[in-house]
């Protein structure tokens, strides 16, 4: 088969644009550039400088000042991770025409199942909730990670994101949305919803208590913390407008146990790890 001629995106600067498609596969520029998510985040941007100045005096007052400022530092320098499964990160790396397809595209063109009932209604609310119908079903979401590992629960390979081709088009929220103490309802956008560049000051207000009172906060589980299951993991949220390639795939880390795994699944991590080396992207494991 005759090989795609691509280009490289002005956007990102990834090898993604694929002649004559309109859009890259890495960033989805240009029609990106207008992500709805980053306009309504930024349209509620004073309320999260109002909680952040109100954080700050508290810290001030509590002698946490410092801390309170290192760790929004230290989230600021964050990426996006996602998870996924074995085989589902066996395509990405060995199907060249491979593209991340959000759950809400897929759903509207009947490409695959529901989730279960309770997750898929709460999937929709909450996507419905925080952006109405501008979004569309096309956030693709990850969390905010600093050692390139996300969340098990939707997966043991965590595939780390090039923030050059997402900061324009991610936003983050506050919390697992799937956790009601989270997400309640659409005005819970208010000061804990925020575009790319503000994560850090996001990610240091939630964590304000903790900052505050313990002595001995840990700033690699202040910002993500892996539950047992997907209602318990805790995390910053962040929404994507689109889909991916894997050019815009910077890093791949596997918590895969080996010895515990299935041949055929020691052979897909096998051919993952090869494959990933082998394009000179990171590749970790626990
Ligand atoms: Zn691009």
């Amino acid at each position: 088969m005759p090989k795609h001629k691509t280009q490289d995106c002005k956007q990102c600067g990834r090898p993604s644009l694929v002649f004559p498609e309109e859009q890259c596969r890495s960033c989805n520029a240009p029609v990106t550039l207008r992500a709805p998510n980053v306009q309504i985040a930024k349209s509620v941007k004073k309320d999260l400088d109002k909680r952040y100045s109100h954080c700050m005096r508290k810290a001030r007052k509590l002698g946490r000042v410092r801390v309170f400022r290192r760790f929004a530092k230290y989230a600021s320098e964050s990426h996006a991770v996602l998870c996924m499964n074995i085989s589902f990160a066996h395509e990405m790396v060995t199907n060249s025409n491979w593209v991340y397809v959000p759950y809400g595209v897929l759903r509207a063109a009947r490409a695959r199942l529901p989730m279960p009932e309770y997750a898929d209604r709460t999937r929709s609310a909450i996507d419905g909730g925080l952006y109405g119908s501008f979004c569309d079903g096309r956030i693709t979401y990850a969390a905010l990670s600093t050692n390139g590992f996300g969340t098990d629960s939707y997966g043991p390979v965590h595939v780390r994101l090039n923030t050059r081709t997402i900061d324009f088009r991610a936003t983050v929220y506050e919390g697992n949305t799937f956790r009601k103490e989270h997400y309640r309802e659409p005005r819970d956008i208010v000061g804990r919803l925020a575009s790319w560049e503000d994560r850090g000051r996001l990610a240091a207000v939630k964590a304000i208590e903790m900052i505050c009172n313990d002595d001995n906060f840990d700033f690699e589980n202040g910002l993500l913390s892996p539950g047992p299951d997907k209602m318990k993991d805790e995390y910053i949220e962040v929404h994507i407008y689109g889909s991916f390639d894997l050019n815009s795939v910077d890093g791949v880390s596997c918590t895969v146990d080996f010895a515990q795994a299935r041949p055929i699944e020691q052979l897909m991590v096998q051919a993952i790890e090869d494959y990933v080396i082998s394009r000179n992207i990171e590749w970790k494991t626990i």
